[in-house]
């Protein structure tokens, strides 16, 4: 939800390689489940189901073959569209079990929050949307307020989260369409949602998912980078994306899947240092060693190890709660 740095295409093992029709020729357009190497032993993610889970991944992964052997015979074998279905659906298991309790890392009590801290949360983090929005909401509870707010006292509330000009005028509209045109209300509708002011469809899937129980799809930096490095899609336009990952997975999966893949992007599959060598779900990966494969080195990237990463929240909401969200860790606990 937050935009982060922004992915960077790696030197090795280039997912968008494969789109090349000239390349195929030569080289595969997809490659099989991970042959690669593996991490001889993983580090310890989080609690100790979490260590335990990602030692038994790894170790399964290390005895797949020796090194030597695996270079002799890499993994060249086009994917078929079952394997692929199975192998996507069996990362998103493997991640449910890493992030049992993966949620919306953006603070809201009501859809009108919701949509204001997701349109405010691009370009900038989570965190600085969470540090942000109390006062806003504070003083502006209601669309009716918002939009009936002095844009000069609102910049200066939203100057933390930059480009404060450009959002007070899209949360300030938006709320004017909501008022104008919705009763004040945010619309349930996707076709609805995707015609207020600042929200596309990324926006309006997080309402729809975490403020409706509507499955959408977020389609963010790190689920883009995600999908492409694991070879679900090679697609690059965001809507496509969207496509080609919600035909692999039951309509039912795909706000949590979401929040999956977004929680390994922002915790293991970093866009330039990806900690493959602590990563739980390395044997799925066919981009296995674009990031740091040794597993002391590979922890040390972590960012939810020694003090959580930032903007995480320990405590979903509590109407994301009482909508059938995912507990919140234990408070205190890492991840
Ligand atoms: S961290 Fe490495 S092994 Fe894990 S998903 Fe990312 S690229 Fe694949």
């Amino acid at each position: 939800m937050g935009a982060n740095k922004t992915a960077k295409a790696t030197k090795v093992s280039d997912p968008s390689a494969a789109e090349n029709p000239a390349r195929k020729t030569t080289a595969p357009a997809k490659a099989a489940p991970v042959r690669k190497a593996a991490p001889a032993k993983a580090a310890p993610v989080k609690k100790a189901a979490t260590a335990r889970k990602t030692a038994e991944v790894a170790e399964a992964a290390a005895t797949r073959g020796a090194p030597s052997a695996r270079r002799k015979a890499p993994a060249v074998k086009p994917e078929s569209r079952t394997a692929l279905v199975r192998r996507a659906r069996r990362i998103n298991r493997e991640l449910a079990e890493v992030y049992p309790y993966a949620h919306p890392e953006l603070d809201f009590e009501n859809s009108f929050q919701l949509i204001v801290a997701t349109v405010l949360s691009a370009q900038t983090t989570d965190l600085r949307v969470n540090q942000t929005t109390p006062a806003l909401f504070a003083k502006y509870p209601t669309p009716e307020d918002l939009a009936a707010a002095d844009p000069q006292e609102v910049e200066e509330i939203l100057r933390p989260c930059g480009f404060f000009r450009a959002k007070t005028k899209s949360v300030m509209g938006l709320s004017k369409a909501l008022v104008d045109n919705h009763g004040g209300e945010v619309p349930g509708r996707l076709e609805d949602l995707v015609k207020l002011p600042g929200v596309g469809r990324k926006t309006a899937f997080v309402v729809l998912g975490n403020a409706f129980g509507r499955p959408g799809i977020t389609v963010d930096t790190h689920f883009q980078r995600l999908v492409r490095r694991w070879r679900w899609t090679e697609a690059t336009d965001p809507d496509k994306i969207e496509a080609a990952v919600g035909a692999l997975f039951p309509k039912s999966e795909w706000t949590m899947l979401s929040h999956h893949v977004i929680f390994h992007g922002r915790r293991i599959c970093h866009a330039r240092k990806p900690a493959c060598g602590a990563c739980p779900i390395a044997p799925l990966c066919p981009a296995f060693g674009e990031g740091e494969t040794d597993p002391e080195k590979a922890r040390k990237l972590l960012k939810y190890e020694k003090g959580g990463f930032p903007g995480q929240r320990l405590k979903p909401p509590q109407s994301y709660l009482d909508a059938g969200g995912i507990p919140a860790p234990p408070l205190g606990a890492a991840g």
